[in-house]
């Protein structure tokens, strides 16, 4: 990327505007964390509710640790092993990072992301970028620059393209604020993956209740398209309408069927651009085969259960 683009976006950061720029997993609308008034116009843009916490991103383990009021061994081995890379850790904050940011908890999730346009903004501006995904709230993940132009486009002052998202999906975040880390979001980081490194891993569902590291902004309908998404089998799809099938195993004989990759870190790469694309061409629904059970597709699970959620009733 033109190192004169990166000077410029810097710059708009400084001056408190919105910056989108691409990160391995999905595009990030960004903002300077330490500029409370720049934070609040990534709340206004989004229409994301106060109670969802964003990602600070920072340009390495030095800057993650000035951030942080507690860096324990757990983040270091897990920073050491996975940064630059798809995982967030959340740890207790210092009061450089603002409330807002954290919808009042007194911790922070924190990313080193490894996209090469991310840490060039990153080093440039020197200073952490609070970005959550650069979509509406609720609404499916950018995974390219044309994504975050036709939602955003009127509220972000530039929008660095570095292509297509690797990754594909929103990063894994593990707290490690508590007694037990604690996986808040599956991602292709995978449970097992963290594990290795730091031993056993909680899921949310099963941290005794009223843990102090609950997930807010975990809402059960997100990264939703606007088509109606629901998943089913081809034998059971819905009998109304025109829609179309996303399979693993068989097409549906009745109705347009797309096969996803049966890899799932190719599915996750391909998943958002997908449903985008089906989102342009006005079907009624869209079918999705309920993905394989093992670990390695916890994620896709996740993301594809929350699409699929009932809208919240008016
Ligand atoms: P997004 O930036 O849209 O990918 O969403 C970020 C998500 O990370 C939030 O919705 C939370 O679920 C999680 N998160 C971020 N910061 C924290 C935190 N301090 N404590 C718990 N979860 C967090
Ligand atoms: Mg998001």
């Amino acid at each position: 990327m033109d190192p004169q683009l990166i000077a410029q976006a810097v710059a708009l950061l400084r001056a408190g505007q919105l910056v989108a720029f691409p990160t391995e997993t999905v595009y990030g609308l960004g903002a300077n964390a330490l500029d409370p008034a720049a934070v609040e116009r990534i709340f206004t843009a989004k229409g994301r509710p106060p109670t969802s916490p964003l990602i600070v991103h920072v340009a390495d383990v030095a800057m993650a640790r000035s951030l942080a009021l507690v860096w324990p061994p757990s983040a270091e081995k897990l920073a050491g092993r996975f940064w630059p890379g798809p995982l967030t850790l959340v740890v207790p904050k210092r009061p450089v990072i603002c409330d807002r940011i954290t919808a009042g908890l007194p911790t922070v999730g924190l990313r080193m992301p490894r996209h090469p346009v991310a840490l060039a903004l990153l080093r440039e501006a020197g200073f952490p970028i609070a970005a959550p995904s650069a979509n509406p709230f609720t609404r499916l993940s950018p995974t390219t620059a044309a994504h975050v132009c036709e939602s955003l486009g009127s509220s972000v002052s530039l929008v660095l393209d570095g292509g297509p998202c690797e990754v594909g999906i929103e990063s894994t975040v593990v707290s490690l604020s508590g007694p037990q880390p604690l996986l808040l979001r599956p991602g292709m980081v995978s449970r097992e993956q963290i594990e290795d490194v730091i031993g056993p891993v909680l899921l949310a569902a099963e941290a005794p209740p009223g843990a102090p590291q609950e997930s807010p902004g975990q809402h059960p309908r997100h990264y939703s398209p606007r088509t109606p998404l629901t998943l089913s089998n081809h034998d059971a799809l819905p009998a109304q309408g025109r829609g179309v099938f996303l399979y693993w195993s068989n097409p549906a004989p009745a109705c347009p069927s797309l096969p996803l990759p049966k890899n799932p870190s190719e599915c996750a790469a391909r998943l958002y651009g997908l449903l985008h694309e089906l989102d342009q061409q006005g079907w009624d629904w869209i079918a999705v085969e309920p993905p394989p059970t093992t670990p390695e597709w916890h994620a896709i699970r996740d993301r594809l259960h929350r699409a699929a959620a009932p809208a919240p009733l008016p």
